[in-house]
Order: structure tokens, then sequence, then C-alpha cells
């Protein structure tokens, strides 16, 4: 058995940093153990995008913002399916976390922040991102772990996964990683989870969300290690109620989890929809030009399999602006000589075969739209109709709803320790990070940067104010 630490901090990404470096500068012995050979974790692969309210930023652009705000938005935006508590421990100290960001370097698109990208907008200009998106925020906190590490007041130990936990009488002693004869245990005062979600791990993501994991996106270390062991602690999970997909991604392949190839730009804000989105039965099932993203991810929540086609004919092919944002119309077009996902035929029939909808439904949905367009009434209430689809050939791109994220989490209490169902807290352990779940966090909803500024804000509130040293 090893000496005993202050702080044994199980994953070395966008909680577990933060809590590294401020324990140790508050004078704790840290350990900081991580199963990939790098720090960052999920940041490497995530767009970054972070919220905050009553930062320095805003108030130097003029921007008038609180964290009540904030709340409110989440609120608003999740329709109050959120975990109270967290959600204010998140918000009420997201801007301290983000402005100790700036004063580290972290180098801020230019013109943020924004009231939105990609998810439902907030009320206020609250949205920020790296220029190098997750990358940028790697690089800011591994320059400030390092001197940590020169000094020996962090010690880490990449390429190390924690195996098991080391407990005695209901309270967690420390972790045990390696097996066999390399198996070692580790002793200390306080053992913080910040290892991730499970996105990755297509087991425990069909049995925690209750559908398979469609498409890899996420960090491959992200394998739901940390569940496993706060369960094993006595912990129990929350949010599974909220689960929620992206709007959908072109799959490289049928075979799940499938590499992500690619999406159409369904943000109406973006690029006006010219094509229309229909389901496995062969129906539309939203209006195309729903201005809000929540929405049309609720739409396709409600889709068999989480999946349709956007379907257009060669009229539509020639006068749109491209589908693909960094690709040309030639080069869309020869995607559907060589892409499972994206199939032609000369005739809407012959789409639906290949498609594998229903002929007669998919005829009906096009002559129905065709003639709202030609009415200038849509039975969905679309307003953006600029052509009928009525020239072959005809085309048809698969897009699949999808998550990076891990919904479900683990059940902590205000400060951010573990808790058993009854709510009593299990000494000895916290968590942090996407291991506590989107549900808690963002709810049935995506709220922007309510994974990542969580993540941070809590790992850096463990180290620099809630564990206890000797
Ligand atoms: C593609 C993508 C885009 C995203 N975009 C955004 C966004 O724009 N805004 C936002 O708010 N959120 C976003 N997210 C989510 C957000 O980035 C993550 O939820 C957050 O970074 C997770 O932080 P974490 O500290 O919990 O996990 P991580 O940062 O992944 O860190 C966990 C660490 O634990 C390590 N680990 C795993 N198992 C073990 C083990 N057994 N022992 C030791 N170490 C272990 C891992 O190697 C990893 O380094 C995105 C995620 C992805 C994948």
């Amino acid at each position: 058995m090893q000496n005993t630490w202050d702080v044994i901090v199980v994953g070395g990404g966008t909680a577990g940093l933060p809590c590294a470096i401020f324990a140790a500068r508050r004078g704790a012995k840290v350990l900081l153990l991580d199963a990939a050979d790098k720090l960052g974790g999920a940041l490497h692969l995530a767009q970054g995008q972070l919220s905050a309210a009553g930062t320095k930023v805003q108030k130097a652009r003029g921007i008038s913002d609180t964290p009540d705000e904030h709340f409110a938005d989440i609120l608003r935006i999740s329709k109050d399916t959120v975990n109270h508590p967290l959600v204010r421990l998140a918000v009420d100290n997201a801007a301290e976390t983000f402005d100790w960001l700036m004063d580290c370097g972290f180098e801020m698109v230019p013109e943020h922040p924004v009231e939105g990208r990609a998810h439902e907008p907030y009320s206020k200009q609250r949205y920020y991102w790296g220029v190098d998106y997750g990358r940028s925020l790697v690089k800011v906190l591994v320059a400030q772990v390092q001197p940590e590490i020169e000094r020996g007041a962090v010690t880490l130990r990449l390429s190390t996964p924690v195996e098991a936990l080391d407990m005695e009488n209901g309270t967690v002693r420390g972790v045990v990683v390696g097996k066999g004869d390399a198996r070692e245990v580790i002793r200390g005062r306080n053992v913080v989870l910040t290892c991730g979600g499970y996105a990755a791990n297509p087991e425990m993501f069909s049995a925690l969300n209750g559908l398979p994991l469609f498409g890899q996106g996420a960090y491959p270390h992200s394998q739901g290690a940390g569940i496993t062991l706060g369960l094993s602690a006595g912990g129990y999970l929350r949010g599974a109620q909220s689960y929620l997909s992206n709007f959908g991604v072109i799959l490289e392949n049928d075979r799940y989890p499938s590499p992500i190839f690619g999406r159409f730009n369904t943000y109406p804000n973006q690029r006006q929809p010219w094509e229309i989105y229909v389901n496995t039965h062969g129906r539309r099932f939203i209006r195309e030009d729903e201005p809000s993203v929540d929405a049309r991810e609720h739409a396709l929540l409600a889709q068999p399999g989480l999946r349709y086609w956007i379907v257009f004919d060669e009229s539509i092919r020639r006068a749109a602006p491209p589908q693909m944002a960094d690709r040309t119309r030639e080069d869309i077009a020869a995607l559907f000589d060589r892409h499972p996902m994206f199939v032609k035929a000369d005739t809407l029939a012959q789409l639906a075969a290949r498609m594998g909808v229903p002929a007669a439904a998919l005829a009906d949905t096009v002559a129905t739209y065709n003639r709202g367009h030609n009415d200038g009434r849509d039975a969905l209430g679309r307003a953006h109709m600029p052509r009928p689809l009525s020239d072959g050939p005809f085309y048809a791109v698969k897009h699949q709803g999808t998550s990076v994220t891990s919904t479900v989490g683990l059940a902590v209490n205000h400060v951010l320790q573990l808790i058993q169902d009854n709510g009593a807290p299990i000494p000895g352990i916290y968590a942090a990070g996407e291991i506590l779940g989107a549900g808690q966090l963002m709810g049935s909803a995506f709220c922007g940067g309510m994974m990542g500024t969580p993540a941070l804000t809590f790992g850096r509130l463990l180290g620099d104010k809630v564990l206890q040293f000797a």
C-alpha cells in the first residue's frame, strides 16, 4: 500500500485539471491519475463552448448580465427539467471560472461573447468559444498544471486507469490501479471522480439511455469508468428521463457505433432549407424551417430509430446553396455515387425503395408538400418553400440522431459529495464533470456551455474551497 495523498484526482480532463491545480495551490499533496497518455480529456474533441454570466469580458463590453438571468434562461430552455441546486452552483461560480481562464491567457474568439450558436440562444451574450475550440482550454489548463507538477505539488501518472475504489466501512479510503501482480492500492484523504462520461461505451450507453449508441463522436476514454466506481461506493444515478440527441449527423455506415461522416446544415438561421425531411415511415415530421433548434431536436426524438432522410430533387440540387458547409455542390453530388448514406434514383418510387421507406407514403408526402408550395400554405406551417420536388433524379441523405455526451450521472449533494439514494453523503468521495450527466445540468435540452463550464467550475470549487486537507 502506498502513502496517503491529500487528494487523488481520477481523470485529468476538464474537471480534474482545475481541481488538481487549485488543490495544489492550497498546499495539498495531489495525485493526478489518467487512463489516457495525455491530459485534457474530452476537450481535445469538444467544441468547448462555455457560458458564464457577469464576467469581466461582458462588463468591458457593456453587457449587463447576472447568474440569476443565466439560471432563468436555463430553466426556460430546459423547461425546468434541471437539478436546481447543481445549476445554481454552476452559474453562480461560472464567471469566476471564466475570468480565471482569461487571466491565464485563454484565447477567446474575438467577436464573443454571443447569445448562442448551435443550441437554443440565451437572452444575453454570455457564450464564449476558444479560437481552437476545446483545445484552447487544454492549452491553458496544461500550462497551469505544469508548474505544480514541476514543483512536486501534483504527481501525475498517465496511462493509469483506476480500476476500483478502496473502501473501509462505507468510507472511500483510496483507489486501486493496475491488475494482477501490478495491482496497487493508493490511499488518499479525498478521492475526486473526474473521469468523464460514458458516451464512448456502447453497452453502458444503451443500458442507461435505452437506445443504441449510433455514432462515435465521444472521447475514446469516456467509457463510464467513473459511473461504475461511483455505484460501487454506494452512489446512485439521476437524469435517465432527460435523454436528447442532436438533430442528426451522417454516419459512415450502418454498423453502430459508426464513425461520423458529417452533416447537412439544418440551421435555418444559417441556411434556409430547400429540402424536406422525411422519417422512416416516409412522412415529414417538422416544418424544416422551424426556428427553434430545441423544437427540431424534440421532434426527432419522437421519430422511429431517431433517423430521417433529407430529400430533394435535381432542380433543388442545382439551385440551392450547398448543404454542407465545407463542400461544394459538385463534391456533394459525387457522394451519391459512393457513400452508403447518400442515395439517388430516377423516380420517387425507386428512391423510396433505396431509402427503405414505403413508396406510397413518400409519393403522398411529396405531392402534399408540392401542393402546399403551389398554394403558398404548407401543412406543417413551413414558410420557406422555394421550389417543389418534381424533377428527377431525386436524392435522399440519411441523418441519424446521436450523442457525444452522457445524459445520466451520479447523484451528488450541494458540495459535490457522492450521495446514497437516502441523501446520505458517502465519506471520502466527490464527483464533478460529465460523470454527473447532462440530465442534471441541462435537463431535457442542450443549454449552451452547460457541460464544459460546470465541469471546469466544479473542479475549481473542489480544489479551491470544498476539499479539506489534514
Ligand atoms: C465532440 C464534443 C463536443 C462538445 N462540445 C461541448 C461544448 O461546446 N460545450 C460544452 O459545454 N460541452 C461540450 N461537450 C461536452 C464537454 O466537453 C464534456 O462534458 C466535458 O469536457 C467533460 O469533462 P470531464 O472532466 O467530465 O471529462 P474529460 O474532460 O473527458 O476528462 C476525463 C478524464 O478521465 C480520464 N479517465 C477515464 N477513465 C479513467 C479511469 N478509469 N481512471 C483514470 N482516468 C480516467 C480520461 O482519459 C479523461 O482524461 C462536448 C463533448 C464532445 C465529445
